[in-house]
């Protein structure tokens, strides 16, 4: 397994519509691997092949927080089935738009069909966040990202992480003076 490289906002490849998986190759089978080691060391909740630079229908999300159990899902091929009427304006970010963020309408609730890993067709029900990220990464697909659907301002990520990295370096800062006693 490997960390593939994020592919980002200007990147051609973004704007491309991937191809349907006809079957499932070692190769491929290698690339979701790696898919779900870069979702997972860049702290994403989903990622899209063509984020890896692959322009395949695949998607891999897991929603679970840090301290949570994960809850992996592996969709190849998927399609969006079913979207209810009922939509939620929330802010989404994206691995291939680095430290923005903005807000999306998005259907509450999402009906999708896919394969799974070993091609056999299943169909899941989603809401909320998980119902989001489907959106999101079947977008990927079609070379749509989530800046092309804002509803409203595209932000700097959010002040918390700032914060959170301001933090660090007071402690580090610290550290750095018991170092000097
Ligand atoms: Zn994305």
């Amino acid at each position: 397994m490997a960390i593939r490289i994020i592919r980002e906002i200007g990147d051609e490849i973004l704007t491309k519509k991937s191809k349907e998986v006809k079957e499932i190759t070692p190769r491929l089978k290698e690339l979701i691997e790696d898919m779900k080691e870069t979702m997972y060391d860049e702290g994403g909740v989903g990622i899209a092949a063509p984020q890896v630079g692959v322009l395949k229908r695949i998607v891999v999300i897991d929603i679970a927080d840090e301290e949570e159990e994960p809850d992996l899902h592996v969709f190849i091929n998927p399609v969006i089935t079913e979207r209810s009427e009922e939509e939620e304006n929330m802010k989404e970010a994206c691995l291939s738009v680095p430290g923005k963020c903005g807000p999306v309408l998005r259907p509450k609730h999402v009906k999708v069909e896919a394969l799974n890993e070993d091609m056999e067709p299943f169909e899941m029900e989603a809401d909320g966040i998980l119902a989001r990220a489907l959106c999101h990464e079947t977008d990927h697909l079609e070379g749509i990202l989530y800046t092309d659907r804002l509803n409203g301002p595209l932000e700097d990520m959010a002040d918390e992480e700032e914060e959170e990295l301001q933090r660090q370096e007071r402690q580090g800062k610290k550290r750095g003076k018991i170092r000097k006693k």
